[in-house]
């Protein structure tokens, strides 16, 4: 997955600058956490990923199974899906406080206001929330 995943996606870069902007600081791309988080907020315990829906199977209407290739998406997107779960248990168990914000939450039909995004995470960073995970709308 690391060959197609871009590191600075657009979603992730509008939830960086947003965030800054409120004072919440933080690292980026730690390779020495599990699942190397896209942004590490120290002071809060907490680090956040921002998850294409496609590359991560998230069950959502951006996700839908290639018609091409079948076998080789299955085993390809299921071990993704795999190997995030083991990082979630890992960084758990190392104590860090994990959210996921959905690619479907930032663009698409079902995509939430902008501020509305950066609002749940700034509310989680400063509570003691252990998980937090923003999707899209409802359909
Ligand atoms: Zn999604």
């Amino acid at each position: 997955m690391a060959a197609v995943k871009s590191k600075d996606t657009k979603p992730e870069l509008f939830i960086r600058k947003a965030l800054h902007k409120r004072g919440l600081r933080y690292g980026l791309h730690n390779k020495s956490l599990p699942g190397k988080p896209d942004m590490v907020f120290r002071k809060y315990g907490a680090v956040l990923f921002v998850n294409g829906c496609f590359w991560h199977l998230h069950d959502c209407p951006r996700f839908s199974w290639p018609k091409t290739r079948e076998a080789f998406w299955k085993k390809k997107i299921t071990s993704n899906r795999d190997r995030d779960i083991r990082n979630l248990q890992d960084l758990t168990d190392l104590n860090w406080r994990v959210g996921i914000v959905w690619e479907c939450a930032l663009k698409g039909r079902l995509k939430r206001p902008p501020n509305d995004i950066i609002d749940l995470v700034e509310i989680w960073l400063r509570s003691e929330e252990s998980e937090l995970e923003i999707g899209g709308l409802s359909p």
